[in-house]
């Protein structure tokens, strides 16, 4: 079957892009109307007479030559004024026919779109690309439409499927992509039977680490030390450009081997996480609890390899985002605070330096893997959010009652030592 799915994403026109969006917008809209006062003319003369595209497209022309402004409106979003038209237009005859035939609906003439209420431009699946760059450590997502320009996007997850429109809309002050695809699908959703916590693996004092995640039934996911590989060709780089000349060829030079070198880290993290995503997919979870991570706090930390790995958490939890949603399971992004510090079996909190391995609880008798303590206590705050709140950020669920509530019972506790193997995962 397929499917068409639209994905939303905010971009960040520059001043000049936006008054381009804003006039085109303008026009399309100014076009609509105009269209739509021509077709309510007819249908006053003729209640029955539906307009076919031809008409509507003399129409068009003729009002273009009246209104030379609409000379600048760009071809492809001037196509889908047209397309937006008729589609009202059809709409209103088969509500018609269904009252005709007895349907008790009100049925209204297509209105005339006031300011604010027609805020979008949409090009064709031609007239627009989507391009990635890699600035500082981030992948920049940049979104090029013909005759306006580029601008940053927020591409939060990857498109599945080919792209079919593009619309660009304005919100307040806001603007945003929204990009439609079709693709072949789609699973239904999943019965949450088996939802499993994931601890995202800290650094210890050396800089090393040892797990890239814990989950909570005890399974680890291991991550090659990419961050120790490419760390020292970073750091040499970035001693290099800030030795050079500020504005020299050789400065810029420096600055672009330490963008391949960022690059590259990036393409690892992005290669790893798609892997550990598919393993994750196919390993008989239903859904998965992830700690929300704070982007502003991690970007500050200048440890050189505390940044490698946080830019690798979020593309991995990113990615496990749209997999998991393809797959017809829930991510669900909790609330970080003491989920290392209490105790996943009572609630207790107790301090946790950062070289003890093991949580030990005097309340409870609690006695199992710091990490795995942690993945639980994840786990537990998502399902108090199934409950009917959100677990993102959620107060109520830092409760140690109510994750009490939700845990397991002491006796449960046990290792699970396997790790997850990510060379058998499906393709990439
Ligand atoms: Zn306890």
């Amino acid at each position: 079957m397929e499917s068409i799915r639209a994905y939303r994403f905010r971009v960040y026109p520059d001043d000049v892009r936006r008054r381009e969006i804003d006039e085109q917008i303008e026009l399309a809209r100014f076009l609509y109307n105009k269209l739509l006062g021509r077709a309510k003319e007819e249908y006053l003369k003729d209640r029955n007479l539906q307009i076919t595209k031809s008409t509507f497209n003399r129409f068009m022309k003729e009002i273009i030559e009246k209104n030379g402004e609409l000379n600048r409106l760009y071809s492809q979003a001037l196509q889908n004024v047209f397309v937006r038209l008729q589609r009202a237009y059809q709409n209103f005859f088969r509500r018609v026919r269904e009252k005709r035939s007895g349907k008790r609906i009100k049925v209204g003439f297509p209105r005339f779109k006031k300011y604010g209420r027609y805020s979008s431009i949409t090009y064709p699946q031609f007239g627009f690309s989507i391009e990635s760059k890699t600035k500082r450590h981030n992948r920049i997502d940049v979104l090029r439409v013909s005759k306006i320009g580029t601008m940053r996007m927020e591409m939060h997850r990857e498109i599945s499927g080919k792209i079919l429109t593009l619309t660009i809309k304005r919100d307040g002050d806001e603007y945003y992509a929204v990009i439609s695809a079709s693709s072949e699908l789609t699973s239904t959703r999943t019965d949450d039977i088996n939802p499993v916590g994931i601890d995202l693996g800290l650094m210890n004092s050396d800089n090393i680490m040892e797990n890239f995640a814990v989950l909570s039934d005890g399974k680890r996911i291991r991550k090659p030390d990419f961050a120790g590989m490419r760390e020292k060709r970073i750091s040499h780089w970035q001693r290099v450009v800030a030795r050079r000349q500020k504005g020299s060829g050789r400065r810029e030079k420096a600055r672009e081997k330490l963008h391949d070198a960022w690059r590259k880290v990036n393409n690892q993290n992005d290669d790893f996480a798609r892997k550990a995503a598919n393993t994750l997919v196919g390993s008989g979870y239903t859904s998965f609890a992830v700690e929300a991570l704070h982007i502003p706090n991690m970007l500050k930390n200048h440890r050189l390899a505390r940044s490698i790995n946080s830019a690798a958490w979020n593309r991995f939890i990113q990615v496990l985002s749209y997999k998991a949603e393809d797959a017809g399971m829930r991510v669900i992004q909790v609330d970080p605070r003491y989920t290392t510090r209490r105790c996943s079996a009572c609630g207790t909190d107790r301090e946790m330096p950062l070289g003890e391995r093991t949580y030990l609880c005097a309340a409870c008798g609690l006695r199992t893997d710091r990490d795995i303590n942690a993945a639980r206590n994840i786990l537990h705050r998502s399902t108090a959010g199934h409950a009917g709140i959100e677990a993102r950020g959620d107060p109520a669920s830092l409760h140690p009652e109510t994750d009490a509530k939700a845990g397991p019972s002491k006796r449960e506790h046990t290792f699970g030592p396997g790790s997850l193997d990510l060379k058998g995962s499906p393709g990439l």
